[in-house]
């Protein structure tokens, strides 16, 4: 522990943005990094305190109270070195991880917690800047050759891993850009997309190919997820050629509205509006693009895809940005004693909301209005939870003008023909059937076919799908060789 009384000296110093004028006139990233001697002070607030709840609240289990004072200490290079021992891809979690192990931080009982993803931000930056990350070319050979299906954080964790122990990656992948949602869904203004390609060249130089555009198995005619596949292969093929197969697709499939006028020109997924600017932004001309430019937009879902839509909306220049959520406002505190050291319910005002947005709670679409077939208004009610379902408040029904909507309210499972293609058993809700078992874990039902990230835990967050990545490596690993020296 660096200093003892750390805690006591030093304020909680949050990580800055640009102002809202100055960044909602383009897409790059906007939060300005710790300084070094921030930084400092930030890892002496950490208390080290014996039982660190940190670690077990963050998903992949960071080495938090070891980096932190290693940071306090000006040892940035053994930071790293903590750091990437759980985590391969820092640069991602510590910009866009919602952070539950600081919700979990001993020190957030009666204060403010470490801002630890600040420090890991500045850790694996200052890393990068310096030259520190380099491939970690494996020694020798084993000669296996495993496909792993979708380039998302699972599938990179997973390649990066079983890669590194010398097996021979082919990392599948239907769009034409390697990341899954980190490239196409999460706006570049929340992380740039050139931290994705450092890591492919990092990856490519450890010996994982990359094959973009194919598409593995088929989405179904009526399928609406991205896919820019110019060629498909049958999981029959990838069976023959590879000794395991690590199915790490996502869960695409999102909920939709089936109210009245769902049909109207206007009328949109979150994701068929999210991925197109991402593509613009990488240069790519983009015909018939979804613009919200002048336009009275309404975003129904009160989620991270949600504050996305209301950001890139905002930086199109719309003419008013409203988003609905079904569930009441939750309190703008938790109560700490109740709650610690979990994930609280409490209002979360993003940084996209602070760029403008009305945000409504309690509140349900009943229809879609339109004129010669196009979105002009949406007809809501009031609601209230009660009895495990959502009742109408009577006389409460409004109209609100619309020219564009986006259907931001989760998303359901992976989209099913793919698994159904491989024969892969699905659970309740729909995902790729398989434990995280110590023993076993991974495993589908289909021979030598394993299945991660959010195709077998349903939809997440980033720093999941890099834990269910890295011990799905180590679960592949073991059945190929009999044992491995992958973490878990
Ligand atoms: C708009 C949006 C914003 C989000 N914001 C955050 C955030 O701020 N923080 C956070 O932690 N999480 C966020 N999430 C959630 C997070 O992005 C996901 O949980 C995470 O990306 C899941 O990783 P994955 O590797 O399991 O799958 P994905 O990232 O979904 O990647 C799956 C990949 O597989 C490919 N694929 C699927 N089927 C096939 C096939 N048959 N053949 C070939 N390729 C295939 C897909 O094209 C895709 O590229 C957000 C999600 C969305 C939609
Ligand atoms: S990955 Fe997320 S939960 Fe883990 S230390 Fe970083 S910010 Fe915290």
């Amino acid at each position: 522990m660096g200093k003892a009384t750390g805690f006591l000296e030093f304020e909680r110093i949050e990580e800055g943005y640009k102002p809202v004028p100055e960044r909602v006139k383009h897409y790059k990233e906007f939060v300005i990094g710790l300084s070094e001697d921030d930084a400092k002070k930030q890892g002496a607030r950490c208390m080290d305190c014996g039982t660190p709840f940190c670690n077990s609240g963050c998903p992949v289990n960071n080495i938090i109270p070891d980096f932190n004072d290693l940071v306090f200490q000006g040892d940035w290079k053994n930071a790293i070195t903590v750091l990437h021992s759980t985590n391969n891809f820092p640069e991602f979690t510590g910009r866009i991880c919602p952070a539950p192990c600081e919700a979990a931080c001993t020190l957030n009982i009666n204060d403010d917690p470490v801002g630890i993803k600040s420090i890991e931000h500045a850790i694996i930056d200052r890393a990068w800047a310096e030259g520190w990350v380099k491939p970690q070319v494996a020694k020798h050979k084993t000669g296996k050759k495993i496909a792993i299906v979708g380039s998302g954080p699972a599938g990179m964790a997973a390649a990066q891993q079983l890669a590194r122990v010398g097996h021979d990656v082919t990392l599948f992948e239907k769009n034409d850009r390697v990341g899954g949602l980190l490239r196409y869904g999460i706006p570049d203004f929340k992380m740039e997309k050139t931290h994705i390609d450092r890591r492919v060249e990092q990856m490519q130089a450890e010996g994982v190919v990359f094959k973009t555009g194919v598409l593995v198995a088929d989405l179904g005619k009526d399928s609406k997820v991205t896919n820019w596949a110019k060629e498909t292969i049958s999981p029959e093929q990838l069976k023959k050629e590879f000794d395991a197969v690590l199915l790490t697709g996502g869960a695409e499939q999102s909920r939709d509205l089936p109210v009245p006028g769902r049909e109207l020109q206007g009328v949109h997924f979150a994701m068929e509006f999210l991925p197109q600017q991402n593509k613009v932004n990488a240069g790519d001309k983009f015909k018939d693009q979804i613009r919200a430019d002048g336009k009275h937009v309404v975003v129904i879902g009160g989620g991270d895809t949600g504050s996305d839509c209301v950001g890139t909306s905002n930086r199109h220049g719309a003419k008013s940005v409203t988003q609905f959520e079904v569930m009441p406002m939750p309190p703008e505190m938790e109560n700490k004693p109740l709650v610690w050291p979990y994930w609280p319910t409490k209002l979360r005002t993003s940084s996209s909301h602070e760029e403008g947005c009305e945000r409504e709670f309690a509140i349900s679409t009943k229809e879609f209005i339109g004129e010669k077939g196009k979105l002009t208004a949406l007809k809501t009610v009031q609601v209230e939870f009660k009895d495990g379902k959502f009742n109408e408040v009577p006389g409460s029904e409004k109209i609100y003008p619309a020219d564009l909507v986006f259907l931001a309210m989760g998303f359901t499972a992976p989209v099913s023909p793919i698994l159904e293609a491989f024969g892969i058993d699905k659970d309740a809700r729909g995902n790729a059937k398989a434990t995280t078992d110590f023993t076993g874990g991974y495993a589908t039902n289909v021979p030598k076919v394993f299945a991660a990230g959010d195709m077998r835990r349903g939809q997440s967050l980033v720093v999941w799908a890099i834990r269910e990545g890295r011990q799905a490596a180590r679960a592949v690993d073991e059945f190929l060789m009999g044992f491995s020296d992958l973490p878990r």
